[in-house]
């Protein structure tokens, strides 16, 4: 009798156990990826934690967010190279700190944003790693200190990592095989970012019009599409027409509406 009571008990807590892990990555399948967060529409600063938060409550399948390296080794999330005026490269946190953005947040740390980021269970996080305007070597050390930020917060399983800067990928993919990489800049054939081990082609969209035959080879090779930065209906249309994995936009409630009436 004992028995009859305990079994099921017991695969309840598997069942649970079960559900929460699975809810944790069950990421939204809807190809928007929004562009430095979802800030247009409510005019809040790109790239800040209010951005980030408003892509996960429209509940696109990525919020995209770049980082920089301060001259005292902060990871920081901004867009520009430079802050408030002060190259990011060559200022130390606490001087970008002083200055508000203009929602009143504090210049993130990229250990602030995953933190907000890993609240929630719907929308990837395509961090971007800037180039540096100091040195290669910083832009590794970008990347370096990026993975292994990731790994001690457990964020895997959120993670895109995107970057211009090639060796940059190169080393994210040396530290961490199983990383999600997409390539921005356009300049190489699917089979050669196969070959360094990239998982994903994420380049403007111009290009793809340009070399067609890159997105049937990109897909027989297994890599992962993505297109930046598509803001207008039509271009919208024509990747989603070709089956895009992802698009990534400045205008996430547009491409949210598209996707939704989208019959292929
Ligand atoms: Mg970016």
């Amino acid at each position: 009798m004992k028995n009859t009571v305990f079994i099921p008990l017991f695969l309840i807590a598997i069942m649970k156990n079960v559900m929460a892990q699975q809810q944790v990555h069950q990421f939204a399948r809807n190809k928007v990826v929004a562009h430095r967060g979802a800030w247009k529409l409510n005019n809040l600063p790109e790239n800040s934690i209010a951005s980030l938060q408003e892509a996960v409550k429209l509940g696109c399948t990525g919020s995209e967010f770049d980082v920089h390296i301060t001259s005292d080794d902060s990871l920081v999330v901004n867009h520009d190279a430079e802050y408030a005026g002060m190259p990011i490269g060559i200022s130390t946190y606490s001087q970008l700190a002083a200055v508000k953005l203009p929602n009143g947040e504090t210049i993130s740390t990229l250990q602030q944003y995953l933190a907000a980021g890993l609240k929630q269970g719907i929308t990837k996080l395509v961090l971007e790693i800037k180039p540096s305007k100091v040195s290669g070597e910083r832009a590794l050390l970008s990347a370096e200190k990026s993975v292994a930020l990731v790994k001690a917060m457990n964020a895997d399983a959120w993670m895109i990592y995107i970057s211009f800067d090639y060796e940059v990928l190169k080393k994210i993919h040396q530290l961490h095989p199983q990383a999600e990489t997409q390539y921005l800049n356009g300049d190489k054939a699917p089979e050669l970012l196969k070959a360094d081990g990239i998982s994903g082609a994420d380049y403007h969209y111009s290009v793809f019009q340009k070399h067609p035959e890159w997105i049937d080879e990109a897909k027989k090779l297994g890599l992962v599409l993505n297109a930046w930065t598509v803001n207008d209906a039509p271009t919208m249309a024509w990747l989603l027409d070709k089956n895009f994995d992802a698009i990534t936009t400045n205008e996430p409630e547009l491409l949210l509406q598209l996707v939704k009436k989208h019959v292929k």
